[in-house]
């Protein structure tokens, strides 16, 4: 398991978002400036950067940010507990994106959440597991999210597009309180925006056998980080602390990048939040 961003993509991020120079965050690190050029490119340092000065100068929790400087991971979370949920991880040109699948263990109706860069394993696994795909819910329209759409719809063309797109047509723009059933279970969405302006999160509840919700987040945030929102860092801090760290604290956290988390481990580690 790595993460999305290492310690360097989060000071990077940070530091982008709060217009500071790669000077001034050298000298509130307490390194010259190329070794803390080095931090960001890389994520490690040849020496111990002062992250508690560097967290005050950008609005990040240093001992947090030390934390993932030394490794720090989400506990590896055992996605079988969730018989009907699949994690689809499919590669761009240099980079992966995650999709995912939800369905009711009965009627096998199916949701899909995002497409990632390809159909294929999406098609493999409506085949082995005799789904019936009824609704598609996007995250945001980032092409990583939404590559695989066309073959997806001409495959099914009766699927129910749901997106908080402003270009969207009416009927397949989310709507506040909406809730969609699907099966067994309902889903619901929350404003997440600041990475994208269409960044929506959709809660899915009902899942069979008592385990926790599951929060699908697109690039709202992820393990350890948030998704890039330069100068609306703000804006996308202040929902995900709206929408997703006011769910309970066991809700399973489907991020489109990097490993599954929870709400507890992201309160507790994620040094966006101080
Ligand atoms: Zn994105």
């Amino acid at each position: 398991m790595t993460l999305e961003d290492h310690c360097g993509d989060v000071i990077g991020k940070a530091r982008r978002s709060a217009g500071v120079s790669i000077e001034s965050a050298a000298r509130a690190a307490n390194l010259s400036v190329r070794e803390f050029d080095d931090l960001e490119q890389t994520g490690r340092a040849s020496k111990q950067p002062d992250f508690k000065g560097l967290g005050n100068l950008l609005q990040l929790h240093g001992v947090k940010l030390q934390q993932v400087a030394e490794g720090w991971l989400p506990q590896p979370i055992d996605l079988s507990r969730w018989q009907s949920l699949r994690q689809i991880t499919t590669s761009g040109s240099n980079f992966t994106v995650n999709a995912y699948m939800v369905w009711d263990a009965v009627t096998r109706e199916t949701a899909l959440f995002d497409t990632g860069f390809s159909a294929e394993p999406i098609f493999s696994l409506i085949e082995e597991e005799h789904l019936q795909p009824s609704h598609l819910f996007i995250t945001h329209s980032h092409h990583d999210h939404i590559e695989a759409l066309g073959p997806i719809r001409r495959r099914f063309p009766e699927i129910r597009l749901h997106s908080s797109s402003n270009g969207a047509p009416s009927d397949q723009r989310n709507q506040t309180g909406q809730i969609i059933r699907v099966g067994g279970m309902s889903v619901s969405n929350r404003p997440t925006p600041g990475h994208a302006e269409d960044g929506v999160t959709y809660l899915i509840n009902g899942f069979p056998g008592g385990v926790p919700s599951v929060a699908v987040v697109g690039d709202a945030i992820f393990a350890g980080s948030i998704g890039g929102a330069r100068e609306l860092a703000d804006l996308a801090k202040r929902a995900i602390r709206e929408h997703i760290f006011s769910l309970p604290a066991e809700t399973l956290i489907c991020p489109g990048h990097g490993p599954v988390t929870t709400v507890s481990e992201e309160t507790a580690h994620n040094p966006f939040f101080v």
